[in-house]
């Protein structure tokens, strides 16, 4: 992974740097504007449109706004009017300048109970961020983020992971896990990676929801049916980034999503729900892996 050209080195990192600066702004604006009461659709919209308007050349994926036992992959649909309840709101965020990619969330507890919840994930971060160097292994991350979580007295949740970042790719090679695994990656400098624990009070895994408004085209090939044709033209400028369903303006969509999605050239992202109910929270930030630690691009 962030196999780069070593004459374009600096060049690239600028650009990891630029859309992790444009994206620390974003998030900080976005978080004073989350409120109960306040809709769910004009944050969304607010966060993708302010990442432009700062000079990034897009979102890397559509704003996420999960709430309460949504761990991850909510996004409002078109024209939604849903408000924030006294929910606890995880706010994932992914700006790209010419395809390099920050990736960070932050939990935002409107309800004023779950402190101590999005404390452990914030907290584990922290600590996971403080074993990032050339040759750190990812199995020690997970292992920090796990004790880091059950000493506070949460679960991690084991089946959502961090991940590397490569050009339009925001899940690329090695996961980073938030619990202990036997064998992990080892990390080098240069390697661009985001970590993002999960705390949670349920059962410390995830499930696939109902719901889904986040889609991705995974892979190009030809269809016939007009809709469907239509559609993949539309999503040409996300290239291999993933994109919401309100993003769209080809008529029949449901139906061009669908016929792409048995086609194998778009892939779905429902909803990830925790398996118990639990409440869950998650923190997340980009960095870059150098000889003796690591720069967080996303601070
Ligand atoms: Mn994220
Ligand atoms: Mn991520």
């Amino acid at each position: 992974m962030a196999k780069v050209n070593p004459d374009k080195t600096e060049e690239i990192f600028e650009k990891y740097f630029k859309a992790g600066r444009i994206l620390s702004q974003v998030r900080s604006e976005a978080k004073d504007r989350m409120k109960v009461g306040v809709s769910m659709f004009e944050v969304a919209e607010f966060v993708e449109k302010r990442t432009l308007e700062l000079g990034a050349d897009g979102s890397a994926f559509p704003c996420n706004l999960s709430r309460n036992d949504e761990a991850a992959h909510a996004t409002p649909y078109a024209g939604e009017e849903t408000v924030f309840g006294e929910d606890v709101v995880k706010l994932d965020i992914g700006v790209q300048v010419d395809g390099y990619i920050a990736d960070s969330a932050i939990t935002v507890d409107l309800s004023g109970e779950y402190g101590d919840l999005v404390k452990a994930s914030e907290v584990a971060l922290n600590a996971a961020i403080g074993t990032v160097k050339d040759g750190t292994n990812t199995a020690e991350i997970g292992a920090v983020i796990e004790d880091t979580i059950i000493a506070l007295g949460f679960k991690p949740v084991g089946n959502l992971t961090g991940h590397g970042i490569d050009r339009y790719t925001p899940h690329a090679p090695p996961s980073v896990p938030n619990r202990r695994i036997g064998n992990g990656s080892v990390l080098h400098t240069g390697d661009v990676i985001a970590i993002e624990p999960f705390a949670t009070d349920g059962a410390g895994r995830v499930v696939d929801g109902s719901l889904t408004e986040i889609f991705q085209v995974v892979r190009s090939k030809p269809v016939r049916l007009p809709a469907a044709r239509k559609l993949l033209k539309e999503l040409e400028p996300y290239r291999t980034l993933p994109f919401a369903k309100r993003w769209c303006k080809t008529e029949q969509l449901d139906f061009a999503l669908l016929q792409l999605e048995k086609a194998g050239i778009v892939h779905s992202y429902p909803v990830l729900k925790e398996a118990g109910g639990g409440m869950v929270a998650q923190t997340e930030h980009t960095l870059i892996v150098t000889d003796d630690g690591c720069q967080v691009t996303t601070k």
